[in-house]
């Protein structure tokens, strides 16, 4: 095993943390507007994005070490993770992600984000209730319509199972958050459903999200595949207004964010 590191400092948009965690290389869910895809990480093996993940070659019992050293410095905030799903299938097999929660438990950051959209991560309940306030578990949720999320991602898990994953955990009193990331076309009824499911919620769009201002999201056709499924008028910044005013209005007690500032570690105000 090599000894490269597990923390990555941040830069950019994951502000608020001063690290991210990717226990993958590449990733199998492989959604249609993943800009990792176009990104060196993405490319290097020369085989389509979605189709290929393997291990980080790094050791998990090496973590604990990382963060201590860290920690001297000052407070450790880790988004985990920016450049793939903590809970790729393989990782039911190979329990990486499990390792480094277990390294954490042993020497907790400041605080850190798990972000996901696997039902896998109700697997590792009791590691993330130990982490405490330390943890919040961030499940993507970018629609409510199965058509749409089998449409733009349909190597990812169903809807259903993210519902009731993240139900599980808030009920075990892990703290959750929704992840409308990017937003996808959805019912009418979206807004009510993610405010009975989560207190906090997140919304973001290809054209704050994207990390360019929209530009990878274009570069990558998501406008053309909104066009050609007759959903283009989804594909503007009204809807992530529309729906925060809706989010807003009725969840008034509810913690609201917006793209970056709504996944940084401090908690908001709704
Ligand atoms: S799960 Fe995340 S990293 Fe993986 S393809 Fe989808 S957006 Fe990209």
């Amino acid at each position: 095993m090599s000894s490269a590191r597990w923390l990555t400092p941040t830069s950019g948009f994951l502000s608020g943390y001063t690290h991210s965690l990717n226990p993958y290389v590449g990733c199998a869910f492989g959604c249609s507007y993943c800009y990792v895809r176009r990104l060196p990480v993405g490319l290097f093996r020369g085989e389509p994005w979605g189709s290929w993940a393997e291990p980080k070659k790094a050791d998990p019992s090496k973590l604990a070490k990382e963060i201590s050293a860290v920690k001297r410095k000052g407070p450790v905030t880790v988004f985990f993770s920016s450049a793939t799903d903590p809970y790729q299938p393989l990782e039911g097999k190979l329990g990486i992600t499990r390792s480094l929660l277990k390294a954490m438990a042993e020497e907790p950051p400041n605080f850190v984000l798990v972000q996901t959209r696997s039902p896998l991560v109700t697997r590792d309940l009791e590691l993330l209730r130990t982490l405490g306030d330390a943890v919040r578990v961030s499940m993507t949720i970018e629609t409510d319509r199965e058509d749409v999320r089998r449409l733009f991602t349909p190597s990812a898990p169903p809807l259903a199972a993210r519902f009731r994953a993240l139900r599980e955990l808030r009920e075990a009193g892990v703290a959750t958050q929704a992840a409308v990331s990017p937003i996808l076309p959805h019912t009418q009824e979206f807004a009510v459903r993610l405010v009975e499911l989560a207190p906090r919620i997140v919304v973001d769009d290809y054209f704050q999200g994207d990390g360019s201002g929209g530009r990878r999201s274009e570069a990558l056709g998501m406008r053309g595949m909104h066009a050609e499924h007759g959903l283009a008028e989804w594909y503007d910044p009204s809807v992530v207004e529309r729906l925060v005013l809706q989010l807003r209005k009725l969840a008034p007690a509810h913690e609201i964010g917006v793209s970056a500032e709504g996944f940084a570690p401090t908690p908001l105000r709704g």
